[in-house]
């Protein structure tokens, strides 16, 4: 038995509003929901970061997210969709199983674009960066 809240989730050990699965993914709401269908998509294969993912559970688990976000805009018809992950503590991540973020967006829901939730322009000029991360 494994420690992992998502993997106990996945493996239905701990009950959640489960709202789409397949054998490699699965979908729930968030026990505390910052707007009505906000879901979270794993993979169910543990990893706690996306660079830690197996490259063929990418697929499936984008694929999963696009399903689902597709549902969500056809029966909860919000004006927008947030899609994201937190990565590391830093970012805000608190379950150590990568997860993807659903949120329902609406104007004036009080929230705000996703590169909002961080403030600390470099240094050293745009070039520079995109030299050092080039592959
Ligand atoms: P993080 O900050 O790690 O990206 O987000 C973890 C999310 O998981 C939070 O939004 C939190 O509300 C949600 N969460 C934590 N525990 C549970 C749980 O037991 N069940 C469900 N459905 N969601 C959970
Ligand atoms: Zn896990």
């Amino acid at each position: 038995m494994t420690d992992c809240l998502f993997c106990r989730i996945a493996g239905k050990e701990i009950p959640a509003a489960l709202v789409y699965e397949d054998e490699r993914t699965v979908a729930f709401l968030d026990i505390a929901p910052r707007a009505a269908g906000h879901t979270l998509v794993i993979s169910r294969a543990h990893a706690p970061t996306l660079g830690s993912l197996p490259q063929n559970e990418i697929e499936p688990l984008f694929s999963a997210v696009q399903k689902v976000a597709n549902r969500i805009e056809q029966v909860l018809h919000p004006e927008g969709l947030t899609i994201g992950i937190n990565q590391g503590e830093a970012s805000g991540q608190v379950v150590p199983h990568l997860h993807v973020h659903i949120l329902p967006r609406f104007k004036d829901d009080g929230g705000g674009a996703i590169q909002s939730v961080v403030n600390r322009p470099p240094p050293e000029s745009i070039s520079e960066i995109a030299e050092k991360i080039h592959i």
